[in-house]
């Protein structure tokens, strides 16, 4: 081919063909949210660098590696979000929004920048939609969030879920557990991998989402969090457990979730399904208690999620361009004065029994038209020419079953 201009690695476009079933995600996911009562926000698509370096922590791998970040005419340095979190976090401390009610409930979707390697299920832009709840630090709200999305996943027949969730505790029990993980990988400090060596210093906790396989090894032998908890963590983790039991949610405690970012606190959970090859995370969430303090708020508990639209189509395993809608009628117009008169009666059709009606704007026959018409997989073709006009007596092709009919011009709009 030509040396045209492609999009760029990792984004995509989104071709006509596909887009009815983004279009149905979106309204799936709007009513759902909005049953619990959740209010969507829309926040920019970039903010200032600072924002996500002073929310989502300095050795993660977004910090360090994936952000789109650039310097304006301005000087000011921007990023594209990379996730949602700290913008809603931001824009609700930006509005007070925590003054107006004790408990904000906030859902999103749009789209998020990573640059991290583009393979099936991971894009460089993607979207995502997810929750923010503000105000409440009790079990109960854990719960709320994890039924919410695991409950629309159900809806959605994704078979093979698997709930993983862990609680990595207050900043106090982390205290104590930051001391048993330092000296525990200090054993094997001459094998970790750099990266792993500053984070014992400054955040061992991270060394347990290491990618590296014999990091992995060492992992599973090392102190779990979860002898280390307060009575309190403890008591909210278990009354987690307790709820997500009587909403009969399955889950599995796994030890070592402690999530990518750092301003998690407490319950940390994710939803993977096992038809998705490597790239098997659904979506992935957990309480923010110290967030919106350490953005410049009043200190409010929060808890939320992110989930990926494209791995939920990718599990959803449909036949995406079988979802698309299909024209009810197509007009085929011979003649001039016949397409004047067809672009009038579609629209009578369109406003009064709101069909989908196709005008051809091509001039072309009539074989060409319902050769059209038939690639568009309408559902009927309408002929009308000079004598059609004139006699006001039309053709009415069923282009399912094949059979045509002779219809007068004020009866087509009766008969749909
Ligand atoms: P995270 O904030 O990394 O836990 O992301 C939340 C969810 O967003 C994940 O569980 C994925 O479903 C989705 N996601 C994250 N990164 C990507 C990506 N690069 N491409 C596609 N989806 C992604």
């Amino acid at each position: 081919m030509k040396n045209i201009i492609r999009n760029i690695k990792g984004t995509k476009d989104i071709l006509s063909d596909q887009t009815d079933i983004w279009k149905y995600l979106e309204n799936f996911i709007h009513n759902h949210f909005s049953k619990f009562g959740y209010k969507e926000i829309r926040t920019p698509n970039f903010e200032n660098t600072n924002l996500f370096l002073k929310s989502i922590g300095d050795d993660t791998d977004i910090v360090t590696k994936e952000m789109y970040s650039w310097v304006d005419q301005g000087n000011n340095s921007l990023t594209l979000r990379p996730e949602f979190t700290a913008s809603v976090v931001r824009a609700y401390i930006q509005h007070k929004l925590g003054k107006q009610t004790k408990s904000h409930k906030l859902y999103y979707i749009g789209s998020s920048y990573r640059r991290e390697r583009p393979q099936k299920g991971r894009f460089r832009e993607f979207q995502q939609f997810g929750l923010e709840a503000f105000g409440s630090k009790y079990p109960e709200q854990d719960a709320e969030i994890i039924y919410i999305i695991y409950s629309l996943y159900e809806s959605l027949n994704i078979k093979n879920l698997v709930l993983k969730i862990n609680s990595i505790g207050s900043k106090e029990s982390r205290i104590l557990y930051k001391e048993a993980l330092q000296s525990y990988f200090k054993k094997y400090e001459k094998k970790l991998t750099d990266i792993s060596l500053k984070r014992l210093k400054n955040n061992p906790l991270r060394i347990l989402d290491t990618k590296v396989d014999f990091e992995k090894d060492l992992v599973i032998k090392a102190p779990k969090i979860i002898d280390y908890l307060n009575e309190e963590d403890k008591d909210h983790f278990n009354k987690v457990l307790t709820i997500l039991e009587k909403l009969n949610i399955k889950y599995t405690i796994d030890h070592y979730l402690v999530r990518g970012l750092d301003y998690y606190s407490r319950t940390v959970f994710e939803i993977q399904t096992n038809s998705l090859g490597s790239q098997n995370a659904l979506c992935g969430g957990g309480r923010y208690d110290y967030l919106v303090e350490q953005l410049g708020g009043d200190p409010t508990p929060s808890i939320g999620f992110a989930a990926g639209l494209e791995r939920l189509i990718l599990a959803m395993g449909i036949d995406t361009a079988a979802l698309n809608k299909h024209p009810d009628i197509y007009i085929i117009s011979l003649g001039d004065k016949a397409i004047e008169f067809s672009m009038k009666i579609a629209n009578q059709l369109r406003i009064e029994k709101n069909l989908i009606v196709i005008n051809d704007t091509l001039k072309r026959s009539l074989k060409s038209q319902m050769k059209d018409a038939n690639r568009l997989q309408v559902k009927y073709a309408l002929i009308i020419g000079d004598d059609e006009i004139k006699n006001k007596i039309f053709c009415l092709k069923n282009m399912e079953t094949g059979n045509q009919e002779e219809i007068e011009l004020n009866k087509i709009l009766d008969l749909f």
